[in-house]
């Protein structure tokens, strides 16, 4: 026994020194290093050791022996999350494989294209908490998975499956979805759904509080779904830690600003759920972009330019978004105008294009590049209550980012020029992920 244990240490030791001579250290040397914070750096060194950051800037000093990546003329920035998507392949009747590949390939799009981190903010719980257990152990490729399962609403209320109305009674409820870990607990809280969906029942103020002191009791943040200011300020005082999406039934009052300017919650973007539906009508070949050829099966591309969009146009729903959207966009800039830390990017959509997409739709608001950059990593980290582990560039970090080949925050098109996503301190092989373009032999280029 003895034996074995110097022998341990004797391994442990011999580890210890090859850390020592860079063995397990990649470093990225020369980079304009954009942290994350809204600083940039120029001819930086990033050193990372196994999974963390451990240092990074223009001082930062790479080890003798380790592991280079040359970054001159590129651009590193912390791995982008999307705060709200809701993964394909959760709902359906289709055999749990196929249901699994479809999850397993919208994931890999996210990672494609520089999004390391995801937050489910409602799904079948089986489903996306087995990928999630997936992605932890590495039997998957895949971004960070961060997920909710099931959410919380009043009976006929906005989500489910915990339909919560007498209390403590109903509690029960509560443990059955605690029991399955969630990262965060969503609440539905709405009287619309989100627009011309008739009338719905919403928790009242009383039992929302409850219900989130309890969550809070255990340890779990809570999102929240309003779409409205009304219920935006009940659920703030109620004790919620992120909106789920803007103010989107009209424009922010400055009563509501100035609120945010003081409690700076965070609020998930998610306009481009809203833009989608008429953009698919009116300019379905934004669907030969690129990164959508890169990472959208060819016949659902097809579908979406032809059945989809013909029914879109038909879609009052979408004609209401349509309208909608630049008011979010206005309250979106306006929230970031009063701080720099509230606005996080998320879509409500399920595919990395879709995160490019919200980032172009902040910058169609007026948000600067840089700060939409800010949005997309820091903000969207601490919406998720992860700002301890993720979204910005700096030792003690998690080391997920993503080296770009022209800089994102000139023009924010430039964040789809993706040159290396390292996640976890793993450098990830693009040309062997589930997708598309993967899959097209040269005489199909
Ligand atoms: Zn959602």
């Amino acid at each position: 026994m003895k034996r074995l244990f110097t022998l341990a240490l004797f391994v442990l030791g011999a580890v210890a020194l090859t850390f020592a001579q860079g063995g397990n250290v990649l470093v990225i040397r020369n980079v304009t290093l954009i942290d994350g914070t809204g600083r940039a750096v120029a001819n930086a060194t990033v050193v990372i050791e196994g999974n963390t950051i451990k240092d990074a800037g223009a001082h930062a000093q790479a080890p003798a022996g380790a592991r280079t990546i040359d970054g001159t003329g590129k651009f590193l920035i912390p791995g982008m999350i999307d705060a709200h998507i809701h993964l394909r392949g959760g709902r359906g009747q289709a055999p749990a494989a196929d249901q699994e590949r479809d999850g397993v390939r919208a994931l890999q799009s996210y990672i494609y294209a520089g999004v390391t981190t995801v937050f489910d903010a409602g799904n079948r719980s089986e489903f996306i908490m087995g990928l999630r257990a997936k992605e932890r152990s590495g039997a998957i490729v895949s971004p960070r998975i961060f997920a909710t399962g099931g959410t919380v609403a009043s009976p006929n209320g906005h989500g489910g499956p915990y339909n919560v109305e007498a209390w403590p009674g109903d509690r029960r409820l509560l443990d059955e979805h605690l029991a399955t870990k969630p990262d965060l607990a969503k609440i539905g809280q709405d009287e619309h759904g989100w627009g011309t969906r008739p009338q719905i029942r919403q928790l009242p103020e009383d039992l929302l509080e409850k219900i989130i002191r309890y969550y809070h009791s255990k340890g779990v943040r809570i999102i929240i779904h309003v779409s409205n200011e009304h219920n935006a300020i009940e659920a703030i005082y109620a004790g919620a830690d992120t909106l789920a999406h803007p103010i989107i039934q009209a424009p922010m009052s400055e009563e509501y600003v100035r609120m945010m300017s003081v409690k700076h919650v965070p609020t998930v973007s998610t306009l481009t759920i809203g833009e989608n539906y008429s953009r698919v009508a009116d300019h379905p070949e934004f669907l030969d972009q690129p990164l959508y050829r890169d990472t959208f099966e060819a016949a659902e591309r097809q579908m979406l330019k032809t059945e989809e969009s013909a029914k879109q146009k038909e879609n009052r729903w979408a004609a209401w978004m349509k309208v909608m959207t630049p008011v979010a966009q206005d309250n979106m800039k306006r929230l970031n105008a009063v701080g720099k830390d509230i606005v996080a990017a998320g879509t409500d959509q399920s595919s990395g294009p879709a995160l490019h997409r919200e980032l172009e739709l902040l910058v169609g608001s007026g948000i600067s590049a840089a700060d939409t950059i800010v949005i997309a990593t820091r903000n969207a980290a601490r919406a998720l209550g992860k700002l301890d582990e993720l979204g910005t560039i700096e030792a003690g970090k998690l080391a997920d980012l993503v080296l770009l080949k022209a800089d994102p925050t000139k023009d924010i098109n430039n964040a789809k020029q993706v040159d290396t996503v390292i996640k976890n301190g793993q450098v990830i092989d693009r040309a062997k992920l589930d997708l598309p373009v993967n899959r097209r032999t040269n005489s199909q280029e």
